[in-house]
């Protein structure tokens, strides 16, 4: 899935689970940084100093993001402890979404990246020659017009729920640009 695939259907999951909390702007980015985090982690340190075996292992792996995001649930104070949750239903999110159309195609070999490293890492075909060059591949199919579908949605739902974590986003960059 794309990164904005897995941006729109993070906050799409997230009002679904999370309809009666409030959506400050914490949480909110909480809950956007999880939806990138699995790919941050992986790509860079695979496709660019090839440390990782592949774009989805350390990152990618439920073996090692449950342990650590309810690590993080335990130590965050009650304050945090929302935007400990949405990072965590951002983070699980993409999981999910990155394992869905390997699974709907009963690949289930390529489903593997969420038992690394007790299982092996995939060898991929196709690993991408970098971040750039795999953002510049995209092409118009069926499922990356199905995810912009899913963006259209994600965008509606938030400007029907008042843009949250959109002042807080305004004033961090008009403080960054100066302005
Ligand atoms: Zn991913």
């Amino acid at each position: 899935m794309w990164p904005w695939g897995h941006l729109a259907v993070g906050y799409l999951l997230y009002r679904a689970i999370a309809r009666d909390r409030p959506l400050d702007a914490g949480p909110i980015f909480a809950l956007a940084i999880g939806t990138q985090l699995p790919d941050l982690i992986d790509k860079p340190l695979a496709w660019t100093v090839t440390l990782l075996p592949n774009g989805r292992s350390l990152g990618h792996s439920l073996v090692v993001a449950v342990p650590v995001l309810v690590g993080i649930a335990l130590v965050v104070d009650q304050h945090r402890r929302q935007a400990a949750f949405a990072l965590a239903v951002g983070y699980l999110t993409h999981l999910g979404t990155d394992a869905l159309y390997p699974a709907l195609a009963g690949d289930w070999y390529y489903v593997g990246f969420l038992g690394w490293p007790i299982v092996p890492p995939i060898a991929y075909a196709d690993e991408s020659a970098g971040i750039v060059a795999h953002l510049i591949g995209f092409e118009l199919t069926l499922t990356s017009g199905f995810e912009l579908l899913l963006v259209g949605g994600a965008i509606v739902l938030w400007l029907a729920d008042q843009k949250p974590g959109w002042d807080a986003t305004r004033r961090v960059l008009r403080g960054a640009i100066g302005i």
